[in-house]
């Protein structure tokens, strides 16, 4: 087995190339588990390339009217990003526990891409754009294009995340979630809420109700043409009906955690609250 511990991005890059197939470990917090569990093997040739030193991967810069944030910027960093990616920062503070928080990174949540994972709902209702890299040079690909499947995404051999870049907009933005327990715990069904005053947009953004995060385009028009976004006003009709098509958006499986019928009726549940937030008046 090889382990590479990188310091900087161009030695993670050609250690990667070195070794195909090598796993990039950064807080740890997902690969530690499946080595553990034997579902990610651990000997022979393996080759870990970790990234967590790399101090290019672990920087936030705000500019202008977008926030990049580095793939290795942990949870708790992320938690404190509240007053340019409000939604972002109240799904960084539901994820694991404070320890969990501390390793874990949002680079690491988007590699292991699940339909669960915290970050991914809010990237997605953001229109994030993730930003990779190898030898060969670099790429970006909206978030909408990188999670391909369940636990599937659009990395090349030789690549790894370097950021995402997501706009700083005005308006509400929220993240909510619910699972078997309060804290500490993987979602069953969340939703990412983000309205733009100036476009005058609502973007819905599903988790843990599909193969991949799902984006809801009937009742992201029906709630920007219903609600009056400016004056933070929706009837109580439009809150329904768009609770309704949340739920008419969402493609959930039964499953050890929940069934699909308690995770369609979630979600509904869970889009309205947020546009009652983002619309408080009547
Ligand atoms: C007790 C516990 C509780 C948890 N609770 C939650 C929770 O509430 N919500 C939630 O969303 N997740 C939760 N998780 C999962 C995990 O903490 C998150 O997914 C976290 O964001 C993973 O980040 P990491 O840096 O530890 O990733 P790692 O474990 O280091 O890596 C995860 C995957 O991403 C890849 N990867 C890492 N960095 C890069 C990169 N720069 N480029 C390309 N690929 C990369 C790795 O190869 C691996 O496939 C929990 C995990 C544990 C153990």
């Amino acid at each position: 087995m090889s382990v590479t511990v990188a310091t900087t991005l161009e030695e993670a890059l050609q250690a990667l190339a070195a070794t195909p197939g090598a796993t990039i470990v950064a807080g740890g917090t997902d690969v530690m588990v499946e080595f553990n569990s034997g579902h990610r093997p651990l000997a022979g040739d393996a080759a870990l390339v970790v990234v967590n030193r790399v101090a290019e991967l672990c920087t936030w810069r705000h500019d202008g009217d977008a926030l990049e944030i580095g793939a290795g910027v942990t949870w708790s960093q992320v938690g404190e990003l509240a007053q340019w990616v409000p939604a972002l920062a109240d799904a960084a503070r539901t994820v694991g526990s404070p320890q969990i928080r501390h390793a874990g990174t949002i680079g690491g949540n988007l590699g292991t891409c699940s339909p669960a994972g915290d970050g991914l709902p809010v990237l997605a209702a953001l229109g994030a754009e993730v930003h990779l890299a190898s030898l060969a040079g670099a790429r970006s690909v909206p978030f909408a294009e990188f999670m391909v499947g369940p636990k599937r995404t659009a990395l090349a051999p030789g690549e790894l995340i370097t950021h995402v870049t997501v706009p700083v907009l005005r308006g509400y933005q929220g993240y909510a979630k619910v699972g078997v327990r309060n804290a500490m715990v993987i979602a069953t069904a969340s939703v990412a809420l983000v309205t733009d005053l100036a476009a005058g947009s609502v973007s819905l953004a599903l988790g843990s109700v599909g193969p991949t995060i799902l984006r809801c385009p009937e009742a992201e028009e029906f709630a920007a043409a219903n609600i009056d976004l400016v004056a933070g006003r929706a009837s109580a009709a439009t809150v329904a009906r768009f609770g309704e098509l949340a739920r008419a958006a969402a493609r959930p499986i039964d499953d050890h955690r929940s069934t699909a019928a308690y995770r369609r009726h979630a979600v509904g549940v869970l889009a309205g609250r947020l546009l009652r937030r983002a619309c408080p008046d009547e």
